[in-house]
């Protein structure tokens, strides 16, 4: 294990991101020979109101992108194919990357059903070479899946995760500890991982485009700015990220949340904001196939003072409206809407691996 105090360096670690293409759309086009080629869109459909949850690279030349309405994908391709998932199937692949993972460590994180950190700071074969190795990994999965994954290979998670869509599709793609200050600093701030859409803007509003525009700003003035997150912004536009790869993952809970840029006091417009939250949460948690127990909804008011309201339900969910319909009820609790509010969240927690066959069918349907 890579620690601070063993003495070791840390920015001698090897670290791989490994994320497949495209992952349930070319499960579809690889088990169904007539949707090579084809744009194919995994998720709802448009008759259900439903969003795609993953999309071929064929589709996406139409503008498609996950998180969208089906019904807007199906208006950018009325021709493309659109599927509901085989989540199944998925878990299956999934599980033979995995495989091929713990072949060369046991360093793994993974991320989701598609997606994964390695540690091979300390393998011995090809002498060392994490690039050898992240070219090893993408052929034995090809082999044993017919499946093209993507490779980013660094000297930390945040700089590896960054390398792995450089080059996508069936990407490798290396950044050395000499080239991953510079790398940074003609990055938008939108690749950063961690920096979301309302958080981008935040910084343009100040002037931070880049990662150079985050490197000229001190410590104080990011943590002024932008709380806790300062001190991650402030390390990372350095190129510095000392997260290990962590293969005992818990994940305690799983969020999101919004902060406007005026407060609100019309509680109509609150709920289609925790409407939209409960939904992005929901995603979260389909993608890494987990359920909730709890559902959580955080107010902070204008002068700053935070609330949180809670609830535990019986039977665990992933459906956005369950979620949303826990929220509504939690928001009157509040005083939103007597009070002015600047910040929204949605969060869940006693999280559970998802139980395909418990979980029924209308559960998901009503997800996509
Ligand atoms: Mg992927």
């Amino acid at each position: 294990m890579n620690t601070k105090n063993d003495g070791e360096n840390i920015e001698q670690r090897k670290i791989i991101h490994i994320d497949m293409d495209a992952f349930y759309a070319s499960v579809e086009q690889r088990d169904n020979r007539e949707y090579q080629g084809k744009p194919v869109v995994v998720g709802g459909t448009p008759e259900q109101r439903g969003v795609v949850a993953a999309c071929s690279y064929e589709a996406r030349k139409f503008g498609i992108h996950s998180a969208m309405p089906a019904t807007q994908a199906h208006q950018r391709c009325p021709h493309a194919v659109f599927l509901k998932p085989r989540f199944a199937v998925y878990r299956e692949v999934s599980s033979q990357i995995r495989e091929v993972f713990h072949q060369f460590t046991d360093l793994v994180e993974p991320l989701s059903l598609d997606e994964a950190y390695l540690d091979v700071t300390h393998n011995q074969v090809y002498s060392g070479s994490a690039t050898l190795i992240a070219q090893e990994i993408k052929r034995l999965i090809k082999e044993k899946t017919e499946l093209n994954a993507s490779a980013g290979i660094s000297y930390n998670k945040f700089l590896a995760k960054i390398a792995s869509d450089m080059d996508k599709p069936d990407g490798l793609y290396l950044i050395t500890p000499e080239q991953g200050p510079e790398f940074i600093k003609t990055l938008p701030v939108r690749k950063f991982h961690g920096i979301g859409k309302a958080t981008e803007k935040r910084m343009k509003a100040v002037g931070i485009h880049t990662g150079n525009d985050l490197l000229q700003k001190d410590l104080n003035e990011l943590v002024k700015l932008f709380g806790k997150a300062g001190h991650f912004y402030y390390s990372i536009s350095r190129g510095v990220d000392h997260r290990p790869v962590n293969n005992h993952r818990e994940r305690k809970s799983l969020g999101k949340e919004n902060t406007f840029s005026k407060d609100i006091s019309d509680t109509n417009e609150m709920l289609i904001i925790l409407d939209e939250l409960s939904n992005s949460v929901s995603r979260l948690l389909f993608d890494k196939q987990l359920t909730a127990q709890t559902i959580t909804l955080k107010v902070k008011y204008a002068d700053f003072e935070l609330v949180t309201r809670s609830r535990t339900i019986e039977k665990p969910t992933l459906a956005g409206r369950k979620i949303f319909e826990i929220i509504k009820e939690l928001l009157t609790k509040t005083e939103a809407g007597q009070r002015k509010v600047r910040l929204l969240g949605v969060s869940t927690s006693k999280l559970q691996e998802k139980d395909t066959k418990r979980v029924d069918k209308a559960e998901q349907m009503n997800l996509l």
